[in-house]
């Protein structure tokens, strides 16, 4: 019998064995398809032949969990404490998977706020607890009297996405000081806070979660350097947490991976004394801005996007099918692929939404647009 009966491969891993088998652009999974920084690929060449090769510390290599610290004092202007309050983790993914199996009891509540990222719901339900999808505002604005609804003395955690998966949206200093009244009221609750994205932000810069006074005590923060540094395959990023739980996280991250793949850790760590962070926003900004205005005069109808690099469209205006086989046709007849939103709710809504992913390089972005502008 399956213990996750109603999963099923991510929509990802779909969309994009699709796009190859049709010779599709791909815009679907996100990941970005130009070279990586050429310092950070001249370092890893450097350090294959050094004495890289053999396990790092169980919480992360030393000098790289320093300099993750540096980068928060300097980005957020706060102190964490390497020895205590950080992990370096195999990607966002596991540590995301390893906090709630640390963290989350049997028939705990755990609330999603959909839509969400597919990553979550998992690890909820193979800890035996529940998984409490409560929908976003349909500008994709947290809807916080129905998550207080939601909320009982059985919930042990929300899960926050900020910028967010798949809508580009931020959250607003209202909903923070809305989510830290919730978590007033509920004094068993912690935070999960997946700020993958943390450095992929335009207009305005993201809060970040650990940041917070209130929150900071009961708050778990994931990065992921795989955005950060266009090395979504590295499977890196970190968490930051409370000494407390952070406690209790190391117990399951020391059987999960035990350490982290150990060149990518030196690697990265020699790259943050180099790297300009603030390039990132700058790229993407300007990758998110050229895409939107190749695709003006399509009949997609374009989503605000403030964060991520991900955009959303709706296709009303061109189909009425739903956005899965809208997506399927979309690579089939046009050599596009995109993710169809629904599959980021518990329950499929199908609001003629599907994502893009504009983390590619000009000529794609152009080819792309010249196909989604033909349809
Ligand atoms: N959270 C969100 C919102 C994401 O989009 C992703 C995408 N990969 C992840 C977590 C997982 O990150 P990683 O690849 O570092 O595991
Ligand atoms: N985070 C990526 C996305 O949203 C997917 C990563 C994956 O395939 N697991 O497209």
């Amino acid at each position: 019998m399956s213990k996750l009966p109603n999963i099923s491969t991510s929509i990802f891993t779909v969309m994009s064995k699709l796009a190859t088998e049709y010779n599709a652009i791909n815009l679907s999974q996100g990941f970005p398809n130009f070279p990586v920084d050429e310092k950070l690929t001249t370092i890893v060449a450097k350090l294959a032949k050094e004495n890289v090769h053999q396990y790092a510390p169980m919480s992360g290599y030393v000098p790289l969990a320093s300099k993750i610290a540096t980068l928060i004092k300097n980005s957020y202007g706060r102190t964490v404490l390497p020895e205590t309050e950080l992990l370096v983790t195999a990607g966002a993914t596991q540590a995301i998977f390893t906090t709630i199996t640390a963290l989350v009891k049997n028939n705990d509540d755990v609330i999603i706020l959909d839509p969400s990222y597919d990553c979550y719901e998992a690890p909820v339900l193979l800890c035996n607890a529940n998984p409490v999808r409560v929908p976003l505002n349909d500008d994709y604005t947290p809807n916080w009297e129905s998550i207080e609804k939601a909320c009982t003395s059985k919930t042990r955690m929300i899960i926050i996405n900020n910028p967010h998966n798949p809508t580009g949206k931020i959250l607003s200093q209202s909903d923070f000081e809305a989510l830290e009244s919730l978590l007033e009221k509920f004094p068993n609750m912690l935070l999960l806070s997946d700020e993958v994205y943390e450095y992929i932000t335009f207009e305005q810069k993201q809060i970040s979660a650990h940041t917070r006074e209130n929150l900071i005590n009961r708050c778990i923060m994931i990065s992921s350097f795989g955005k950060t540094f266009h090395v979504t395959g590295w499977k890196i990023g970190y968490l930051i947490a409370p000494q407390q739980l952070m406690t209790e996280i190391k117990k399951a991250h020391q059987f999960l991976v035990f350490s982290v793949n150990s060149i990518c850790q030196v690697a990265i760590s020699e790259y943050l004394d180099i790297v300009t962070i603030t390039e990132i926003k700058k790229l993407y900004q300007e990758k998110r801005d050229y895409f939107r205005e190749l695709l003006k005069n399509s009949r997609f109808e374009l989503m605000p996007c403030e964060g991520t690099y991900f955009q959303v469209a709706s296709y009303a205006a061109i189909s009425n099918e739903n956005d899965v086989n809208f997506c399927k046709r979309l690579i089939i007849e046009h050599g596009v692929a995109a993710i169809p939103i629904s599959t980021f709710y518990a329950d499929g809504k199908d609001l003629k939404l599907i994502r893009f992913c504009f983390a590619k390089d000009k000529t794609t972005l152009d080819e792309a647009a010249k196909r989604l502008c033909s349809i």
